[in-house]
């Protein structure tokens, strides 16, 4: 199922099937509460909406872990090595904004605005201590996050709270799909244009870490929760990799498109 989110004429948001380009209703559930149901739908008690409504914030996840440095070329760009054992970082729920929502930041706290484009991973259910075996079964499924960073924050900072965490930093959907359509997570084209001039061009198979193993290494020490997402790690081609370095102002498009997923899209301003 590939699975969405509108948002009602109350202002409430509201889950939705999305089949050939329509959108169909899950009952009076949020995407999160089906997600938390393990995907249980009744066909029967969906009716088609009459025009596409606007797809937007898919849910806001508990947790957000994120994986930096995961593909080699990337953690190359920046002068970094790959490391030996994950890193680990957070984003906070509150950066998470929908399709089409903007990216936003104010100069005083940063002018080295990035991208990062990335295979989120949508987690299903209650675990703990699991193994990588255990992991798919924990999977709901998938969809697209833009892991956006300050590179001045994130060099300027020991801790990277406010160069991945801050308001409007996670970018997440539209779409998820139930890990059923993904035959392998590992096996999807995954690029990210800025103003449709094509930055990121990788592939899933290039992350150092796979996703088991890394849901496995998390749940040793977080108890992982339905709706919680895993950032799986960006390919090369940031800005901060080009020369001279290229950084996102007003006006810039971002885009970020998984192959069987779909595309990410949002529009950046610098507030002030
Ligand atoms: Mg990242």
């Amino acid at each position: 199922m590939k699975l969405v989110s509108y948002q009602k004429l109350d202002g409430t948001w509201q889950g939705g099937e999305l089949r050939d380009g329509e959108v169909f209703t899950l009952g009076n559930m949020t995407l999160l509460d089906i997600i938390k149901r393990g995907g249980k739908i009744d066909r029967n008690e969906q009716f088609k909406m009459r025009t596409v409504p606007k797809i937007g914030l898919p849910f806001r996840p508990p947790k957000i872990f994120c994986v930096g440095r995961n593909y080699a070329e990337h953690a190359a760009e920046l002068g970094n090595a790959l490391p030996d054992k994950p890193l680990i970082f957070s984003k906070y729920p509150t950066s998470v904004i929908g399709q089409h929502e903007t990216i936003e930041w104010h100069p005083d706290l940063t002018q080295k605005v990035d991208w990062e484009g990335e295979l989120a991973v949508v987690i299903g259910k209650t675990a703990k201590n699991i193994t990588e075996e255990e992991a798919l079964d924990v999977i709901f499924g998938y969809t697209i996050a833009n892991d956006v960073s300050a590179r001045d924050l994130q060099d300027g900072d020991k801790q990277w709270a406010r160069a991945k965490g801050m308001d409007t930093f996670c970018p997440l959907g539209p779409v998820v799909v139930t890990k059923d359509e993904i035959e392998d997570p590992h096996n999807l084209s995954i690029q990210t244009r800025v103003n449709g001039q094509l930055m990121q061009d990788g592939h899933t198979s290039q992350m150092f870490f796979k996703i088991p193993y890394l849901v496995a290494y998390l749940s040793r020490a977080f108890t992982l929760e339905a709706g919680d997402v895993l950032l799986t790690g960006t390919p090369a081609g940031v800005g901060k990799g080009m020369n001279p370095p290229l950084f996102l102002t007003t006006g810039d498009e971002v885009s970020v498109t998984i192959e069987g997923i779909g595309t990410l899209t949002n529009v950046c301003r610098v507030l002030s």
